[in-house]
């Protein structure tokens, strides 16, 4: 039986910002079967939902030195959907709201690293592979060589390292290197961690892990160029044998239209029952009910990666065409005063919403006719999936597992699930939007036929568990 720990900062419904929460809630629950146990551990932040806190039990408890530091910890752990969660405990780093963010987020995830491998020795469970993901669990490679090299019980782990979102690094100042970690001396830690005058935790894990895995492949091979590798494409071409690109699923369970409790009617392929849920959700945006009309919508966080700079150029002439807009989402200052400002201005065509809400997102994908993701770059995306599973059109830019998801609609063959355009340009958005519109409007049988392509496009887990496993493998 092969073990694994997958480590994550984020997994729903316990904790989410975004698709990593999506993945670290089901990727694990796919990959568990009967050749394969997975456990799962995150920090326990203070915003869990209390129905989970109530289920918890308290496992062990010990100390984890961080440089001068003694640092009481102790693991409680549930069970989620057949799969053991175990969740570290320490009040004064993990007790806030939000999950990052603070001014110690290089110690409260230093910690948290250190702290998943103190941990190993103390539960019953000895893993031949730990599956680390993004920025906030990079540095367990290096310090599983570094800290627990000389303890056989540690001898045989080897290490996967996920890479979700190449920008987000974990880089902090230099006196983190002695002061956290208490690698003052060194030399072989230096030389991992160091970039760019500063320590960076995404790239001592590139150079550490045994694996190293990121959520599409076409993401795979863009981010060894330098448009894309945010500095790192040099490490990540040093090691590209030993990279591979495996596509995100989706919760198949949770995104059901045919079960799916925030819906006003639930439905699998009716565009009747569809167009119920277009209503309550016209209704609920204060837009007018109109069945007739496209309705375009976002669902993101507000920030540059989302190519929302390509939206402010073209907007305006979006606005003038025949269709209602909504915006849902949460990020920089800059864009959520760009998106008020054009409610505000049209109120009868878009309507915004600017907060985190799960129930409304699911209503949207249901009650949308087109899901709008121009992203500057995508490592994978789950929004166009998630949108495909309601019959709701994504419109993409090809990057990324946006190109690896969306097949663009041919209207000549009648095949693909979606559109796209190819360069990052806002005519080239403007352009799609109008194609996409006119197509609804003038063709109801074509539009009808994508829909039900893009229903049928099949985004579960399984595919990928199967890659994963075959990696996993590969180390043992
Ligand atoms: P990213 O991980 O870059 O944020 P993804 O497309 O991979 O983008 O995943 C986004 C996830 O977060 C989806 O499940 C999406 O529905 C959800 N999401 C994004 N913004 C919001 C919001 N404001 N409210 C509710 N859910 C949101």
């Amino acid at each position: 039986m092969l073990k694994v720990l997958f480590v994550i900062a984020e997994a729903y419904p316990f904790a989410k910002t975004g698709g990593l929460g999506d993945v670290g809630g089901s990727l694990p629950v796919a990959l568990n079967n009967s050749r394969t146990k997975v456990r799962v551990m995150m920090p326990k932040y203070g915003c869990i939902p209390g129905e989970y806190l109530e289920q918890m039990r308290v496992v062990t408890s010990f100390k984890v030195e961080l440089a001068w530091r003694r640092i009481e910890c102790s693991i409680e752990e549930l069970e989620y959907l057949g799969t053991h969660f175990y969740f570290l405990n320490n009040e004064h780093y993990f007790r806030q709201e939000k999950l990052y963010g603070y001014d110690n987020d290089g110690e409260r995830f230093a910690l948290f690293c250190k702290a998943v491998l103190e941990s190993l020795t103390y539960l019953n469970f000895q893993p031949d592979i730990i599956h680390c993901n993004d920025w906030h669990t990079a540095l367990i490679p290096l310090m599983l060589q570094e800290d627990y090299g000389h303890n056989p019980y540690y001898y045989n782990m080897k290490t996967v390292l996920s890479i979700h979102n190449l920008k987000y690094q974990g880089a902090f100042p230099t006196s983190v290197f002695d002061d956290v970690l208490g690698y003052g001396g060194h030399k072989t830690a230096w030389e991992k961690l160091e970039f760019y005058g500063e320590v960076n935790y995404l790239k001592a894990g590139l150079l550490a892990a045994d694996l190293l895995t990121t959520v599409s492949p076409t993401y795979a091979q863009e981010i060894q160029n330098s448009y894309f590798g945010e500095n790192l494409d040099g490490v990540l071409r040093q090691r590209k044998s030993r990279l591979s690109g495996i596509l995100n699923g989706i919760d198949t369970n949770k995104y059901d239209p045919l079960i799916d409790p925030h819906l006003a009617v639930n439905y699998r392929s009716s565009l009747c029952k569809k167009g119920e849920n277009k209503k309550a959700l016209q209704e609920i945006l204060n837009l007018s009910v109109r069945v007739d009309l496209p309705l375009i919508a976002l669902v993101s966080r507000l920030v540059d990666q989302k190519g929302l700079d390509l939206m402010a150029h073209v907007l305006e002439e979006m606005l003038s065409m025949e269709l209602q807009m909504v915006i849902l989402g949460t990020g920089d200052q800059k864009y959520e005063e760009m998106f008020s400002h054009f409610a505000h201005k049209y109120p009868s065509k878009i309507a915004v919403r600017i907060m985190f809400n799960e129930a409304l997102a699911h209503q949207i994908y249901a009650g949308a006719d087109i899901l709008l993701m121009p992203s500057q770059y995508e490592p994978c995306g789950l929004s166009q999936m998630i949108a495909m599973r309601y019959g709701t059109i994504p419109l993409v830019r090809e990057t990324g597992g946006l190109k690896d998801s969306v097949l663009p609609y041919n209207e000549f063959t009648g095949e693909g699930n979606g559109f796209s355009f190819a360069n990052y340009n806002a005519h080239e958005l403007l352009f799609t939007v109008q194609r996409a519109v006119k197509l609804f409007f003038e063709d109801k049988i074509a539009w009808k036929g994508l829909a039900e392509n893009a229903r049928k496009s099949d985004f579960n887990w399984e595919g990928s568990a199967k890659q994963y496993l075959e990696l996993y493998r590969s180390l043992s």
